[in-house]
């Protein structure tokens, strides 16, 4: 008999979680997720749903007594209430790995503390503290929440001193920390796994461009130089090591102008910049995350094919429901996520373009560049 996993968040993750335990009947019999949108994206492709905010603890316990194990598609999950339903269902990764990724200065804090490099950061507790780390620091510098921050949300960029009391008043009531702005060359991640007996596999490193703090676009290769790539994946099997967690973990780095590694952040999830695996490896981002919780042999992490993500964001100027978009030519793959309605850069989908038979990837990025103008949304 297969097992129930439950999951916390049915969005686009947990939708295509869901879609890749469908070729794994024998190892998984049903999927339940935990979500506040009533018919979330993962709800749409057959899993069962519990609807609730992600950190209602009466719909978390449900969740736990109906699975046999449960995993997490968003990171704000309540670690404390996670770690009281252990004993009803197997929770990966572990509420103890959750709660020092979830927090922006514990995890860096770990990081730290086990040699893996960062860039410079102090914990905030005053406005004071703020002037003495742009002192340190210089400007520009960033003023980060610790919580419940993604797509750059939480980041307030200090880039003259008047800015700072703006920043502190900004976050007002909330965990702070200041980081030293890092100029760098080039953003770049890890798909990283480990499963429950310790089995660690990387994903090649890849290339992330950002706009509006909003992931963009994923170059997989990334374009850099072999040593550059050995240190970025040495990195990320050494934070695995020590983390522990079972799954798949997005480990986001920057390079830096003297092609050094800092880790920017991890999430410990099926990660955007992992979305390309779905047509270029051998091995899903999501296959493989259900492989390490399940506690199964990982898959190979092989790039068989150069391949470009690019996401489908809402369009800046309108909310509400919008046209289906349609893309085709070769060897490009769209995903939408079903969601009904398009808000200002929300995530509603992505392709994947990839590599025909001796195309460089300059020329799939030429590709790309043709095709953009067309992957807008539009309002119906
Ligand atoms: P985060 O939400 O912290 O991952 O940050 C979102 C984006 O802000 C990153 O992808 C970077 O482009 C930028 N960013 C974050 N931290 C730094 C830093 N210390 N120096 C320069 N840019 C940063």
């Amino acid at each position: 008999m297969g097992k129930i996993l439950g999951i916390i968040g049915g969005g686009q993750l947990g939708m295509m979680i869901a879609e890749a335990a469908k070729n794994m009947t024998d190892e998984i019999e049903k999927i339940i997720v935990l979500d506040p949108t009533e018919n979330c994206p993962a709800a749409q492709v057959g899993a069962e749903q519990i609807v609730a905010d992600f950190k209602n603890r009466n719909a978390i316990v449900e969740l736990s007594e109906k699975s046999d194990i449960i995993t997490y598609e968003i990171e704000s999950g309540d670690s404390d209430v996670l770690k009281s339903v252990e004993k009803n269902a197997e929770i990966n990764p572990s509420p103890e790995t959750l709660r020092i990724i979830q927090d922006k200065f514990l995890q860096k804090t770990f990081l730290k503390e086990n040699n893996i490099p960062v860039p410079d950061f102090i914990q905030i507790n005053s406005i004071e503290e703020v002037k003495k780390g742009v002192e340190d620091y210089g400007l520009p510098a960033l003023l980060k929440a610790r919580r419940d921050a993604y797509d750059g949300r939480g980041n307030y960029k200090i880039d003259t001193s008047e800015d700072i009391q703006k920043a502190y008043d900004y976050f007002k009531g909330q965990k702070l920390m200041l980081e030293r702005f890092v100029p760098f060359k080039m953003e770049v991640s890890v798909i990283a796994s480990r499963n429950t007996k310790g089995q660690i596999k990387t994903y090649p490193l890849v290339e992330n461009i950002h706009e509006d703090n909003i992931l963009r676009e994923t170059i997989a290769p990334a374009r850099v130089s072999d040593q550059i790539i050995k240190n970025a994946e040495e990195i990320a099997e050494k934070t695995m090591t020590v983390l522990k967690g079972a799954g798949v973990f997005g480990i986001e780095m920057f390079v830096t102008q003297d092609d050094q590694i800092v880790i920017n952040e991890i999430a410990p999830r099926v990660h955007n910049s992992g979305h390309h695996s779905l047509q270029s490896s051998e091995t899903s981002q999501f296959e493989q995350h259900l492989r390490a919780i399940l506690g199964l042999e990982l898959g190979s992490t092989k790039l068989v094919h150069n391949t470009i993500m690019y996401n489908i964001l809402g369009n800046k100027s309108f909310q509400g429901e919008y046209k289906p978009l349609k893309l085709d030519d070769k060897n490009l793959y769209l995903k939408m996520y079903g969601k009904k309605v398009s808000k200002p850069l929300r995530k509603l989908g992505h392709f994947n373009l990839v590599g025909n038979e001796g195309e460089t990837i300059d020329q799939l990025i030429e590709r790309l560049e043709a095709i953009k103008p067309r992957a807008i949304v539009e309002s119906t």
